[in-house]
């Protein structure tokens, strides 16, 4: 059998949700909200359930989806996107990333990564034959200089990762972070892929801004329906960038699953084409959650890192007052009554900052659940 996947064990979201379940606690984990999305996307997937398309839908995705993606990021980003040539549907990011790993990596080719990273990066690029460069970005801004960015690419530098709004450390890159990225790539011959499925989940005055606007001639962009109308089951993706990268893209995404469930595709055709008040309502209900979450916590003596985009927030374990690696507090808190997320799996070696992730995405009889567990579990941390 493969050597890494025979070594490797489940994810962490898929161990602390299964943690969460058997024991009863409150799921601060694993990244969904709470609350499923809009009724009206539902009815549209239910009637196209009893009313078809029910046969395969062509491997690149549905016509309609693809057309209505394209106008999407018209509006919501100013792309100018050609949704024949273009645009690829794929069975959620995470297909999209594993198929853009498959088609862009050769054996030995290096792939510069940001650190932390979320967890399927690793194992892929590893997977695809890449050998993995990792810039490590500094807490809490998680920002980036030109000198650690000149020192991981060389001339075997084929393919760069970014993730803009960032799972986990919340935070979202400037143009001026997305400009040098670009350049890099630009005088090393490599490809970005743009991890983008949070571009709606935005706080404050926080900007997206896509990968896809600043290089179009070398990024793969990423895109998530389950993140944009909180269905995360639906495991709907939209994969765009140049022509040429979407015809080798579509190659490795024809032989992973070929296609995605139509019925779904029409209903995200159609959620798509929701009015900006849409995303702005469900930002709006995704940051009542964070003050809730974060005022609590806070108000325990819990200190918070920034918090731009996705619906995570990052807790400094030793800045509260905490000594604890973050997977010994994590196995404490799921003795408290609530999961959480260790930052370890998202470092490729040992040596993460002790910092934890908690999912605010949740109703706030939850949170308020999780925050007084995440007390009870400080209170209760070993002194030294
Ligand atoms: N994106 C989700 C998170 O960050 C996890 C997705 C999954 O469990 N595969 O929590």
């Amino acid at each position: 059998m493969n050597s890494l996947y025979a070594a490797m064990g489940p994810t962490i979201f898929e161990q602390m949700s299964r943690l969460a379940a058997e024991k009863g606690a409150v799921n601060l984990g694993q990244g969904y909200p709470e609350d499923d999305g809009p009724l009206d996307i539902r009815e549209v997937a239910a009637r196209a359930i009893i009313e078809g398309p029910n046969q395969y839908p062509p491997s690149r995705g549905l016509p309609e989806l693809r057309e209505a993606a394209a106008e999407h990021y018209r509006m919501h980003q100013g792309l100018d996107l050609d949704w024949r040539t273009q645009v690829t549907i794929t069975s959620g990011g995470t297909e999209a990333l594993a198929a853009a790993m498959l088609a862009f990596i050769e054996p030995g080719d290096e792939v510069v990564l940001f650190e932390p990273f979320y967890d399927v990066y690793l194992p892929m690029v590893r997977r695809a034959g890449g050998v993995p460069r990792v810039v490590r970005l500094q807490p809490p801004l998680w920002a980036f200089e030109r000198e650690t960015l000149a020192a991981a690419f060389s001339d075997k530098t084929r393919l760069v990762i970014i993730n803009t709004p960032h799972n986990p450390a919340s935070s979202v890159m400037s143009r001026a972070e997305l400009e040098l990225v670009a350049e890099f790539c630009r005088a090393h011959d490599a490809i970005c892929v743009s991890d983008e499925v949070w571009e709606h989940v935005l706080f404050d005055d926080a900007q997206h801004i896509s990968m896809l606007e600043v290089m179009p001639e070398r990024t793969l962009k990423v895109g998530s329906a389950g993140k944009m109308f909180s269905f995360t089951g639906w495991k709907v993706g939209l994969a765009c960038g140049a022509p040429e990268i979407i015809e080798v893209f579509s190659k490795a995404h024809q032989y992973l699953t070929f296609t995605t469930a139509p019925n779904l595709q029409r209903a995200v055709a159609y959620g798509l084409t929701k009015p900006r008040s849409y995303f702005e309502a469900m930002r709006a209900s995704f940051q009542h959650g964070r003050v809730r979450l974060v005022s609590a916590l806070e108000g325990e003596g819990f200190v918070a890192l920034p918090v731009r985009g996705a619906y995570f927030v990052t807790i400094d374990l030793a800045a509260s007052g905490i000594v604890m690696s973050d997977v010994d507090f994590t196995k404490h808190a799921i003795a408290q009554g609530v999961a959480v997320i260790p930052y370890a799996p998202f470092y490729a070696s040992p040596g993460a900052p002790p910092l934890i992730r908690l999912c605010f995405s949740k109703r706030d009889e939850t949170l308020d659940r999780g925050a007084d567990a995440l007390a009870r579990a400080k209170r209760s941390a070993p002194k030294f």
